[in-house]
């Protein structure tokens, strides 16, 4: 006999999502529906205050975090927390059907936070739960369809965000992520301290990047400074503002393979938490 030894196919986390959406019935659905989800895996699911109403040995445990769902494989229950509002309890249910659905994540129990189930942490499965997450919650390929056929603009994270129930944030990032053309999703944080400040008056600066693989490719990876120009801020920072109302500006970037500076389009909105900006190449 030769030496060789045989590999076996193991199930990719897209065949278990696809899978799961198929035998749920959401090909013919516009968004997903978590409660299928969680009746065709046969789990239960709670909406309950964490803080008070689970035992006091599991909150010793919570020091320093912000639990905001748990999964456990024995009683077969997700839960989630009471203060979590509709597309965050909606997030967290997915990412804890994740959990379930993922061959290596077969663990007794999980109890997630918000810096596990945020889109920067570095803990291997929490970043493998919030992808399959947002895989069922942008119903597989269905989102980049949708988005495909649309402008990369900030009324086209409102239109999908409400269509496919996510959050604006969570939907601006799986435009820039999942696009063939050329972008960059850049999120603006407020890095002064002053909580009673106006928005208009914080000072906004580069949080986390993501480029589209062709922008990545084209022009650059990150931006490593930079900041939301004040008079933008002034009229864009404003308690209420509905997203669409973007401010759009033209910027001029040094990318490493071209002589002259590449001129951009800056598309700035805010979601009341964060801005963002879509920067697209203007084509000369
Ligand atoms: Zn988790």
């Amino acid at each position: 006999m030769t030496e060789f030894v045989a590999g076996f196919l193991h199930l990719e986390s897209q065949e278990l999502v696809e899978y799961l959406l198929r035998e749920t019935g959401h090909q013919q659905r516009g968004q997903i529906h978590p409660r299928d989800l969680l009746d065709y895996l046969r789990l239960q699911y709670l909406r309950f205050d964490f803080m008070t109403e689970l035992p006091k040995e599991a909150r010793d445990t919570f020091v320093g975090t912000t639990p905001r769902a748990m999964i456990s494989f024995h009683d077969r229950l997700v839960a989630t927390d009471v203060s979590l509002n509709e597309s965050r309890t909606r997030f967290s249910v997915l990412h804890e059907v994740a959990h379930y659905i993922l061959p290596q994540h077969q663990h007794t129990l999980y109890v997630c936070d918000k810096k596990g189930m945020s889109f920067g942490t570095h803990l291997q499965f929490e970043q493998e739960a919030n992808r399959v997450a947002a895989d069922l919650l942008f119903l597989g390929d269905r989102f980049d369809q949708e988005s495909s056929s649309r402008p990369i603009s900030a009324l086209t994270v409102r239109t999908l965000a409400f269509q496919f129930g996510a959050s604006f944030e969570a939907t601006a990032r799986r435009i820039a992520e999942r696009s063939y053309r050329d972008c960059m999703l850049v999120c603006f944080s407020n890095t002064s301290n002053a909580i009673l400040e106006s928005p208009s008056n914080l000072q906004w600066t580069v949080h986390y990047c993501i480029p589209s693989a062709s922008f990545a490719n084209r022009y650059f990876q990150k931006l490593t400074s930079g900041r939301v120009p004040e008079d933008v801020c002034s009229a864009l920072c404003v308690d209420g503002r509905d997203l669409e109302r973007s401010e759009t500006i033209e910027v001029t970037i040094s990318v490493r393979m071209e002589v002259q500076p590449v001129r951009f389009h800056a598309e700035f909105f805010y979601n009341q938490y964060n801005v963002f900006c879509f920067l697209t190449p203007v084509e000369a």
